[in-house]
């Protein structure tokens, strides 16, 4: 059976590079009938974010990702934060020390302040140079029990190889251990550092495959070399490209911009952020760009995921959330909308009317956020121009004529609805001999005051001869 992770440090949020691994790996499982597993990699104690694992569960949930084990759900391979698993560790590391392929270190700071200053200065790369490699083991237990503090660093090759790495989307990756150091994997607080906890982890987990972005590839020379001094088999790797900004520079974490949770904010629905996600990096069969959840579980390979960067495009993005807005139910648009309404004050307000209003704004809405500021056009009855552009135009001679036009019609019809708009625009414009754009902005900006907007069909509609009369006025007196 397979069996993904997905291990983020608690150190923020949830951001668009971790959702896109949390979701290839849940697809994968999902596919093949496997479990996701949620783990929390607290062994950085410096840089714990408290509700961090919280957020990391909700923004899956919000997502439609479900856990199968977790700490907050269970499991046969728990506990599943590392911050519990110090024994486990300490009992592999025992194990390293025992069998001669890691050793304790005592070199200051200092010292390897020094030796890396020096290092750089000859023009070579920094590493540590096995200083403590080679100390007896008296020395080793005296030092100890007098109280000196030390790390344990894992043994690199005396002889380099070459290691390779048979990744599912990148193929045969070679890679040196010359380039590799003797790395700490046990800090003087006693935690292991992430290059221990996540191979024993993986190990002990029965993950079946390690999915994560391609900036740990360098790493894994030192993952290879654990798995093989505890004599273990290793998973499959699959490395995620990068995911870049429009300008082709890498996307940051912390960029506030980038957290799942600022994307609920905004006014993103799960089914297009997901969707959208998947897309960065993973390419279907085919040219179709829209994709639910379960299609997703169906059609998702990691053959199919490209080495190269993945540019995150902010307008496709929300060219989907349109989509997936317009598809939406009513009754479920305005429940997932309510959120937003509750922040203006049209909340509670004609409840008949709103359902209708939402209706009438329902094709156009790129975002629920949009929501806040489209309220006012139906609830306020005196607006101000949105912006100087719909004030000069409603200003000029011609939109002049055609509004006076406009009420000129409107006293000799009965009504004004949807159907007898287009008969009426007609006549304004036999009788103005202005037509096409130049005759429908300025009853658009009349009627809205803004530049953009629903459908002025639905809105004439809505609205009814009195009220687009009194608006058509109150713009010739601008
Ligand atoms: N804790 C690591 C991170 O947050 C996980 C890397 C991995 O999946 O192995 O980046």
């Amino acid at each position: 059976m397979v069996r993904l992770r997905f291990a983020p440090s608690p150190t923020g949020f949830l951001h668009i590079g971790g959702l896109r691994t949390a979701l290839f790996c849940w697809l994968y499982a999902c596919k093949n009938d496997g479990k996701f597993i949620f783990r929390l990699e607290d062994t950085d104690q410096k840089r714990i974010f408290e509700e961090a694992e919280n957020k990391f569960i909700s923004m899956l949930e919000w997502s439609g990702i479900k856990i199968d084990e977790g700490p907050q759900f269970g499991g046969n391979y728990g506990p599943y934060r590392q911050s519990e698993r110090l024994d486990i560790y300490a009992k592999y590391t025992k194990l390293l020390l025992e069998e001669g392929n890691a050793y304790i270190c005592f070199c200051s700071s200092e010292r390897l302040e020094k030796l890396r200053t020096d290092q750089r200065r000859k023009g070579e790369t920094p590493r540590y140079d096995g200083f403590c490699r080679n100390l007896s083991k008296s020395e080793v237990s005296r030092r100890i029990e007098s109280g000196e503090e030390y790390v344990v660093r894992m043994k690199t090759p005396e002889v380099p190889e070459t290691i390779i790495l048979n990744d599912l989307i990148r193929g045969n990756v070679s890679i040196d251990t010359s380039q590799s150091e003797d790395q700490v994997i046990v800090k003087s607080d006693g935690f292991p550092t992430y290059h221990l906890a996540v191979v024993i982890d993986d190990h002990l987990m029965k993950i079946t495959h390690v999915v994560r972005g391609e900036e740990w590839i360098p790493s894994f020379p030192k993952h290879f070399l654990l798995y093989r001094y505890f004599g273990w088999d290793t998973p499959e790797f699959a490395h995620l490209p990068l995911i870049l900004n429009s300008d082709r520079s890498k996307l940051s974490k912390r960029q506030g911009d980038v957290a799942v949770e600022d994307f609920r904010k905004n006014g993103y629905l799960p089914e297009s952020l997901v969707n959208f996600v998947a897309m960065l990096g993973w390419s279907p069969q085919g040219n179709r760009e829209l994709f639910t959840l379960p299609e997703l579980i169906r059609e998702f390979s990691f053959e199919r995921v490209n080495k190269a960067g993945a540019v995150f495009d902010q307008e496709k993005l929300n060219w989907m959330n349109q989509q997936y807005i317009q598809k939406l139910k009513l009754n479920d648009l305005q429940q997932r909308l309510n959120p937003f309404i509750k922040k203006t004050p049209y909340e509670g307000k004609d409840h008949k009317n709103l359902k209708k209003i939402i209706e009438i704004l329902q094709p156009r809405l790129v975002k629920l956020s949009e929501i806040e500021g489209r309220l006012s056009l139906f609830f306020e009855n005196n607006l101000e121009p949105s912006s100087t552009e719909v004030l000069k135009v409603l200003r000029e001679e011609n939109s002049k004529k055609i509004l006076s036009n406009f009420i000129k019609q409107l006293e000799s019809a009965n009504k004004l609805t949807r159907d007898n708009l287009g008969t009426l625009m007609k006549n304004i414009q036999n009788e103005t001999k202005i037509k096409g754009k130049n005759l429908w902005i300025p009853i658009r900006f009349a009627i809205t005051l803004d530049t953009e907007g629903p459908d002025l069909n639905l809105i004439v509609d809505f609205f009814g001869k009195e009220k687009c009369m009194h608006l058509a006025k109150s713009a010739l007196k601008l």
